[in-house]
């Protein structure tokens, strides 16, 4: 037999003319098959056959019977007849022995694709086939031309059916079940079919699953789990598919996991026939391979059903589901196709072999119903036909290899095999592509977006929560600092109201500060107006400075003499050495300048102490007229005039104060050069003109304000306190109380000095000292102290107003000057404490006994002391507590005579107005009948 022919859907002598196969599209998706159109050839057994019908898969019923070379039929499917090759096994050895002498019972005519079935020597039937491959033909071969169509279809998306049928030991599983592990040119369909889809499909969006069965005596068993061995099959009316739920479904990623699957389930068929005590001919083995693909390339818009404007298409442009299809290859090896009776069955086996036949012949009878195009098509009567429902008049496209042996012996099964095969050639499919929307796909690829939105809105809404909270600190923060500004405010107002309140009661100090210079300058004026008359002092300030330039003068000349004489002296002996020795001897010339030089030298060592004695002359008039200009500077008051001097004391006061400059300016000079702290440690000297000296050189800078602190912190104050305790020197003591007298012009170093034993130290000094010059010192510190509101007490416990009281005993105009100028500044720091409820009582001027020498001189002839006493009496007189005593020391006719003769307005007035306010004076000069 030769083999020329070859077995295409497509293609072939006796193929149709290539149609384009478009596919039924549940889904209206627009796809064109792009190849194996399917031939609308039919072969025939000699007669051709009439176009077939086709048997709706849901109904079972024809649904037309148009013609496959029309293509399309009218469910818009494809027609497709059952393909049917026939393939002839090749003698076995028993054959070849046991029909060595007869010729096969069929011939092959694989190129004309005609078998011829001897029904004796002479006479022969012959039968058309879609191809007939005869025992030479390889199995890759038989696979080309029987299943490699399905196989392809089935990959784009339609079902297909690869099915043996014929008599046991013909080869139906060595066509479809070979796993060709040791000849890998033996691989049966089933290993080929998967090796074409494994290499066609895509791991990353395909999927290919598979089940293997077996069906025996009516029961559906899972060849992958023996337990599971009653497997029911369940129909979709609707689409015809078959579903056996519960089966083992395997996914299928590589060509080996498939061969082990076919090998467990070869193990597990053969194991389930050895329980069952049968053999694996007497089972239908069924292989489902499901083939998932994902549709690419962009789906049509007309296929998401988009409303007429196309609005939403934005929106479902994300929801667009992926077309996937899906479509089964079923590849069944059927139980051996022989009689019963000539398998000799009987009982149990009997039944089996009915069983089998069951579904066989109910096959047989669904292809004889189908290639009759008869209105009744029993696909429910048994399993196998309910399992194969799509594969004959269904959707899918089918391909049916019957194999037949060569043995004569067989002839009857032989003609029966190749005569199924024939009518299953009339059988007429309508392939359908089924495409349909993943959803599952796209429900997870829409709750991977819902996650990534969910995430995203917690992202955002987290990032407002925090903008939020960031607003919220930022707000807090804002209020802090308001509040903070608020508070600064707050503070800065209050420290400004308090800083105003120190300004008022600093410009009120003032006030009263410049309402006393004015009263004491106006009293200086007095003073000086009364020193006119005597101007004893005067000439004598005038008469020291004449003195002085006298001096100077002098000075100047004894010393020009002197340079004059030892310049004389010089060239003398110069011209006269030479000639010593003759001539002068000679005329007794030498002797008389021996004289001469002798006189020279007296003369010069008489000039030396004269200007010795000059030169100390000359300080002491300078510190004598220092003091004057001091003296002159401070007037009554016991302040030293700091530029704000009246021009009546700047004319009194420049004439000594020419000379003065010039040694305050050497002090100056002095204080810069060799520092206070020397200049203060040289008042412990033990030299007493050094200590004189020191002593008058720190004096002169108390005077100046801008000294006194800086000699209060290096401790000069301390010095000249223990100057005044210690010294036995008048001049010392003199200028040492002087100079505490300037520093207690001070508020803080009146403190220091009271602190330090200051009154004590005073008191002392008041006490022993005769000469004025001294007491007027002592008593201007004294006066000053009592000026402070503070120290009052402090003062009077420690003996400060009886001392004050004790230097009148000196009757010096300028000592009782202090001594009443203290007085009324005590008094006048009393009334201040009484009005301001601080003191009660008497004042302690009375207790101390001050009362009789200020009525005695409250008249006085000297201004100053009399306008001190004048404060005074008024000052008393204020509070009705002193009135008593001032009337009972005869003080109340000394007020009334201020109240009418004093000079100056303001104290008059004061007087009067004391004096009427007064009730108890009041009383008493109605008493004298003085009217006021
Ligand atoms: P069946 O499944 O139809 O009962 P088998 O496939 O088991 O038959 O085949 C019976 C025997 O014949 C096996 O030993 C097998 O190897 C052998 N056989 C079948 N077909 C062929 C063939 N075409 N070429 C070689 N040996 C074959
Ligand atoms: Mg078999």
């Amino acid at each position: 037999m030769a083999f020329t022919g070859s077995y295409r859907n497509n293609g072939g002598s006796n193929a149709g003319p290539k149609v384009p196969l478009r596919a039924d599209r549940s889904l209206s998706v627009n796809s064109t098959v792009k190849s194996n159109a399917v031939s609308a050839a039919v072969g025939q057994r000699v007669k051709s056959s009439s176009p077939s019908p086709s048997l709706s898969p849901s109904t079972g019923r024809r649904s037309g019977g148009g013609s496959p070379r029309n293509g399309k039929d009218d469910c818009g499917g494809v027609p497709g007849r059952v393909r049917v090759a026939v393939r002839l096994r090749p003698r076995n050895a028993e054959e070849e022995v046991a029909d060595a002498d007869f010729a096969d019972c069929v011939e092959l005519q694989p190129e004309l694709k005609r078998l011829k079935l001897r029904k004796n020597n002479w006479d022969s039937e012959t039968y058309q086939f879609d191809e007939v491959l005869t025992e030479i033909h390889t199995q890759k071969r038989v696979y080309e031309v029987v299943a490699k169509p399905v196989v392809e279809s089935v990959l784009e998306g339609y079902n297909g059916t690869v099915m043996a049928y014929g008599q046991t030991g013909t080869g139906k599983t060595f066509t479809l079940g070979q796993l060709g592990e040791e000849d890998t040119a033996e691989r049966g369909i089933m290993v080929r079919a998967m090796e074409d889809i494994l290499a066609d499909v895509s791991p990353e969006h395909d999927s290919i699953t598979v089940s293997y069965l077996q069906l025996y005596m009516e029961t559906v068993q899972d060849l992958l789990d023996p337990a599971n061995d009653n497997i029911p099959i369940v129909e979709d009316p609707k689409l015809g598919d078959v579903a056996l739920p519960g089966a083992t479904v395997v996914e299928i990623r590589d060509q080996q996991s498939f061969l082990e699957l076919l090998q467990t389930g070869e193990a597990h068929r053969f194991a389930a026939n050895t329980k069952l005590n049968t053999e694996s001919s007497r089972s239908h083995a069924i292989l489902m391979v499901n083939v998932r693909r994902a549709v690419r390339g962009k789906p049509d818009k007309e296929s998401y059903n988009l409303n007429e404007n196309g609005n939403g298409a934005h929106l479902l442009k994300g929801l667009r589901a992926p077309i996937v299809r899906r479509s089964k290859l079923v590849l069944v090896d059927l139980a051996g196709s022989e009689r019963i009776d000539k398998s000799g069955s009987e009982g149990h086996q009997l039944e089996e072999a009915k069983s089998i036949n069951l579904s066989l012949s109910a096959l047989g009878k669904c292809i004889n119903a189908l290639a009759q195009n008869s209105s009744h098509v029993p696909i429910r009567d048994s399993k196998l036909t309910r399992l194969l429902r799509d594969s004959f008049g269904g959707s899918a496209r089918t391909s049916l290899v019957v194999t037949i042996g060569p043995s004569p012996r067989h002839r009857g099964e032989t003609a029966s095999t190749i005569m199924f095969g024939q009518r299953a050639m009339k059988v007429e499919n309508v392939m359908k592509l089924k495409e349909e929307f993943d959803y599952k796909s796209l429900c997870r690829r829409l709750e991977v977006q819902v996650e990534t939105l969910i995430a995203e809105n917690e992202r955002q809404a987290k990032a407002l929560l925090d903008s939020e909270e960031r607003r919220q600190i930022e707000v807090i923060e804002a209020e802090h600092r308001a509040i903070e500004a608020e508070n600064k405010l707050a503070s800065a107002v209050e420290s400004m109201a308090a800083e105003k309140l120190r300004y008022q009661k600093e410009y009120m100090e003032m006030l009263r500060k410049l309402e006393d210079q004015q009263q004491q300058q106006q009293q200086q004026w007095m003073e000086n107006e009364s020193r006119k008359e005597d101007c004893g002092r005067e000439g004598s300030v005038n008469a020291a400075g004449e003195e002085l330039a006298q001096v100077k003068w002098l000075l100047q000349k004894e010393i020009q003499m002197r340079e004059r004489a030892e310049e004389e002296l010089k060239t003398l002996k110069q011209q006269s050495i030479p000639n010593w020795s003759s001539e002068m001897v000679e005329n007794g010339e030498i002797l008389k300048i021996g004289k001469r030089l002798e006189d020279e030298v007296k003369q010069r060592s008489k000039l030396e102490d004269e200007i010795k004695s000059l030169k100390h002359q000359l300080l002491q008039l300078s510190m004598e007229a220092d003091e004057t200009r001091r003296v002159l500077d401070r007037g009554s008051s016991g302040r030293i005039s700091t530029g704000s001097d009246t021009p009546i004391n700047t004319l009194k006061t420049h004439q000594v104060r020419d000379s003065a400059n010039g040694q305050k300016a050497t002090i100056a000079k002095l204080f810069e050069q060799v520092g206070l702290q020397k200049i203060l440690s040289l008042l412990e000297s033990d030299d007493v003109d050094v200590r004189v000296h020191a002593v008058k050189v720190v004096a002169n800078l108390a005077a100046e304000e801008a000294n006194q602190e800086k000699i209060v912190e290096a401790g000069g104050l301390h010095s000249l306190l223990m100057l005044l305790r210690s010294s036995e020197d008048e001049t010392i003591r003199r200028v040492a109380a002087g100079a505490i007298a300037n520093l207690a012009m001070n508020e803080t170093n009146q403190e220091l000095i009271m602190a330090q034993g200051g009154i004590g130290l005073l008191s002392r000094t008041a006490d022993e000292a005769e000469d004025p010059q001294t007491l007027r010192m002592v008593a201007g510190a004294i006066a000053n102290l009592c000026g402070n509101d503070k120290l009052q007490i402090k003062l009077r416990d420690e003996g400060g107003i009886r001392a004050l009281l004790g230097m009148v005993r000196c009757g010096h105009p300028d000592v009782l000057a202090q001594v009443a100028r203290g007085i009324a500044n005590f008094a006048k720091c009393e009334s201040r404490a009484c009005t301001q409820g601080m003191k009660a009582g008497r004042s302690l001027l009375i207790d101390d006994g001050t009362l009789p020498w200020i009525v005695q001189n409250a008249n006085n002839e000297a201004s100053p002391i009399r306008r001190h006493i004048e404060l005074a009496l008024c000052h008393l007189a204020q509070h009705e507590v002193n009135a008593k005593d001032l009337i009972a020391g005869g003080a109340l006719l000394e007020l009334v005579r201020i109240s009418r003769d004093c000079s100056r307005e303001d104290i008059r007035n004061l007087a009067q107005r004391t004096l009427v306010s007064s009730p108890i004076f009041q009383t008493e000069l109605r008493r004298l009948h003085m009217a006021c």
